[in-house]
């Protein structure tokens, strides 16, 4: 039986991983979850998986749980030290880190020191502080198991290479909705057109982020950090259908894709089970049905969040960052209707060129660039 914590279990990778445990209820058992504010599903989540802990970030909406769940024999935390005890302290062997943005950095760290597992879906986690979660899970003798599915498919095709030195990654992108529209046309982009991604379901700022390709920003970096491959190593390529992954080059020139359906259950499942491909509630790719499997290259000119990704990985230090924090504050702006869609490149690129490089950040350098990140882009576009 492995025990699981879910740091974000209301969301879309928190609900499917809930399924995966459903669906397989001889392997795994939830220990504990945690969430931001929705307590409704929460609740649910609680009745049914009847976990040891349950932490909910917002103060106010925790006491009301409390109150509703006093009947259970779970004990309801609070605040980031409730999110820290849920990952860190929970009786648990693994963590599925599937909540969204910076504010997962602590929680997963404190999981590392306690020697758990990550089931990586976090990826601003990764993309901030990966060069010193990286070293630490390598020091505890943690495994991070990457749940993106393009970063499952590239540590699938890694997994038979017994030595070999990776040519390229070929890492794959949709495009997202946009990927034909003129500059004009995205100008005026709404928040609903963005929030329509073509091949997945996902959550909203991950499907806005998916609309720009700042989300294949962050994985480029990403990538970078999980194996360890320099930016020139990873290349973008268009894979409208989102069947192929992504990809491993060999120096021999050979390629090893990994392919499925556009399932998330599938990559977060085998988070959990590695090194094992157990069966799964998804349903299996058929290859009889696919057709016409397309290929492409990134419009970097007009989907400037990709290559304003290289330029932070590139710079390295804090500018990864950077690059993050003023994404995350530029997304959720644009989801509030205070911007515009292409405003998102500009408030990146704006905090990339004011920003001071500071090589090897500590955790309170990077919550401290937040924060002023996120009060200078308030003064300036808010
Ligand atoms: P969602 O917005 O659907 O879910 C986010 C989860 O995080 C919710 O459970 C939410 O709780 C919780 N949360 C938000 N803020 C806090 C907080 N302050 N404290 C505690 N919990 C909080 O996001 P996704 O599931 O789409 O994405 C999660 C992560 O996985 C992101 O980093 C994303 O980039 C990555 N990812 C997602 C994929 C997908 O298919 N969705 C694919 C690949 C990666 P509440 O419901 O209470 O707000
Ligand atoms: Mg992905």
């Amino acid at each position: 039986m492995k025990r699981i914590a879910v740091l974000g279990s209301t969301g879309s990778i928190g609900t499917q991983t809930l399924d995966v445990v459903r669906s397989s209820p001889d392997l795994f058992t939830v220990t504990a979850i945690a969430c931001g504010s929705r307590i409704e599903l929460f609740e649910e989540q609680i009745r049914e998986f009847l976990p040891e802990m349950a932490a909910v970030y917002d103060e106010a909406a925790a006491a009301v749980l409390a109150e509703r769940v006093k009947d259970l024999p779970v004990r309801v935390l609070s605040g980031m030290d409730g999110l820290i005890e849920v990952c860190g302290a929970s009786p648990s062997d693994i963590v599925v880190t599937a909540i969204v943005g910076m504010i997962g950095i602590r929680p997963t760290i404190a999981a590392i020191e306690a020697g758990k597992d990550i089931a990586l879906a976090n990826k601003e986690t990764c993309v901030t502080a990966g060069h010193l979660i990286m070293p630490l899970a390598k020091e505890k003798g943690v495994n991070i198991l990457p749940v993106d599915s393009e970063h499952s498919a590239i540590f699938q095709a890694l997994m038979g290479r017994h030595g070999s030195k990776i040519a390229k990654i070929l890492l794959t992108a949709s495009g997202g909705p946009f990927r034909h529209a003129s500059p004009e046309e995205l100008r005026n982009v709404t928040v609903a057109q963005a929030l329509a991604h073509p091949t997945w379901n996902m959550g909203a700022k991950i499907t806005i982020d998916s609309a720009t390709m700042v989300n294949k920003g962050l994985e480029v970096i990403e990538a970078c950090r999980l194996f360890d491959v320099t930016p020139d190593q990873v290349q973008v390529v268009l894979q409208p259908q989102s069947i192929i992954h992504s990809a491993v080059q060999y120096e021999d020139g050979s390629v090893i894709a990994q392919l499925g359906p556009s399932d998330m259950r599938i990559p977060i499942q085998f988070a959990l089970t590695w090194p094992d491909h157990l069966p799964s509630p998804a349903e299996p790719l058929d290859f009889t049905k696919l057709s016409g499997i397309e290929i492409g290259v990134p419009r970097n000119d007009v989907f400037r969040g990709l290559p304003l990704a290289y330029e932070a990985i590139r710079a390295g230090g804090l500018m990864t960052t950077v690059y993050n924090a003023a994404n995350e504050w530029a997304n959720a702006a644009f989801r509030q209707g205070r911007i515009g869609f292409l405003d998102i490149y500009e408030v990146i690129e704006d905090a990339m060129n004011t920003a001071d490089v500071i090589p090897h950040p500590s955790v309170e350098e990077i919550l401290d660039v937040q924060g002023a990140i996120n009060r200078r882009c308030e003064v300036k576009y808010g």
